[in-house]
């Protein structure tokens, strides 16, 4: 049964700290889903966060009244979700993680700002090295895990299932499937759970006939581990599926939907790891995080999870985190 937290027209505050090109198609996506009422841009180059919104007003007769405004830290301040998508972007052929002094450095000026006299926000980190910057974000607000979540693997996931429907010609929705651990080079496929309509592989792969070898399948997570390094490559820099995936993250926040979605949040001994913060599968409620689920990985999928975790941990103690 619908209620208000369902609805389409709950006027929610998001604030998107951040205006570059993940930040305002994020800002963008928000009003054309409906699912924000009110959305403030605020960014270090105030002119660009004054121009993504009034460009995105002039695409409300068209959706839905909300209000898009540029802002301070300030206007923040009464958000239900901040979504920090602000720093440095990787540049041709660089790694995520060769981001972070830089985006830290700018983490440590943002966040004490965010939560200065106290917020009752969720804190969604996007920008990367996004698993170092969501555990960055919880020490520096002191906010309990439930509050500060990161995007994580939830493009990675995307793209796997992207990528396994596009082999199998099925639509992408019929298709689960998880990548887990760091959004970065050891991300780990989940293999063993993978599924296209609650039938697992190798049992799809006799019925669909196409005949994929080892090799296919080594394929399939080389492209969705590598995607953003050549998209990157092609046209500088990727956002539209990110925003989107942001939205459906924000969405089922605010509208506690309970939504499975491969998340990076704080580990308290899941899989034997603490400490660091990297992706599983979670459910999203208003709270934010509601609950880790508990996944039976294969002994090699443990293994690949916790060399995930250690190359988290060393870029931690690289920022002295
Ligand atoms: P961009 O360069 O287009 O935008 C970054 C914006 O941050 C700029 O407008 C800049 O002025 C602003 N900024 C810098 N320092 C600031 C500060 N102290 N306060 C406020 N604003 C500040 O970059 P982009 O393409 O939008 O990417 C943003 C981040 O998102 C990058 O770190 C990128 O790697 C990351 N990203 C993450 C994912 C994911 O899946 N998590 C996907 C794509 C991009």
């Amino acid at each position: 049964m619908a209620n208000a937290a369902n609805s389409r027209s709950s006027p929610s505050k998001i604030s998107v700290i951040g205006a570059g090109t993940v930040g305002s198609t994020l800002a963008y996506t928000l009003i054309v889903e409906r699912v924000a009422g009110e959305v403030v841009l605020v960014d270090i180059d105030r002119d660009r966060a004054l121009g993504e919104a009034r460009d995105i007003n002039h695409a409300m007769p068209f959706s839905a009244p909300t209000t898009v405004s540029a802002g301070d830290y300030e206007d923040s301040r009464d958000s239900d979700i901040i979504v920090i998508t602000a720093g440095a972007a990787q540049k041709k052929g660089e790694s995520r993680l060769s981001l972070v002094e830089r985006n830290v450095k700018i983490y440590r000026d943002i966040v004490p700002r965010l939560v200065k006299g106290g917020s009752n926000a969720i804190i969604l980190i996007v920008s990367n090295p996004v698993d170092v910057l969501t555990y960055v974000t919880l020490k520096l607000s002191e906010l309990p895990r439930q509050r500060v979540i990161g995007s994580g693997t939830v493009l990675d996931t995307a793209r796997f299932r992207y990528e396994l429907s596009a082999r199998a010609g099925v639509d992408p929705r019929n298709v689960h499937a998880y990548i887990v651990g760091e959004h970065g080079d050891t991300e780990v496929p989940i293999w063993s759970l993978a599924n296209i309509a609650g039938i697992g592989f190798p049992a799809f792969c006799s019925q669909c006939g196409r005949g994929c070898s080892k090799r296919d399948r080594e394929g399939v997570f080389d492209r969705v581990k590598n995607a953003a390094y050549d998209i990157i490559r092609l046209k500088g820099a990727t956002y539209f599926a990110i925003a989107l995936g942001a939205t459906r993250m924000i969405e089922a926040i605010l509208r506690d939907q309970q939504t499975v979605m491969t998340a990076s949040i704080l580990l308290q001994g899941e899989h034997g790891i603490r400490d660091v913060c990297l992706s599983l599968p979670v459910q999203l409620g208003r709270e934010g995080l509601k609950r880790v689920l508990e996944i039976p990985l294969t002994e090699d999928e443990e293994e690949a999870l916790r060399k995930s975790a250690a190359t988290l941990r060393n870029a931690l103690d690289s920022v002295n985190f």
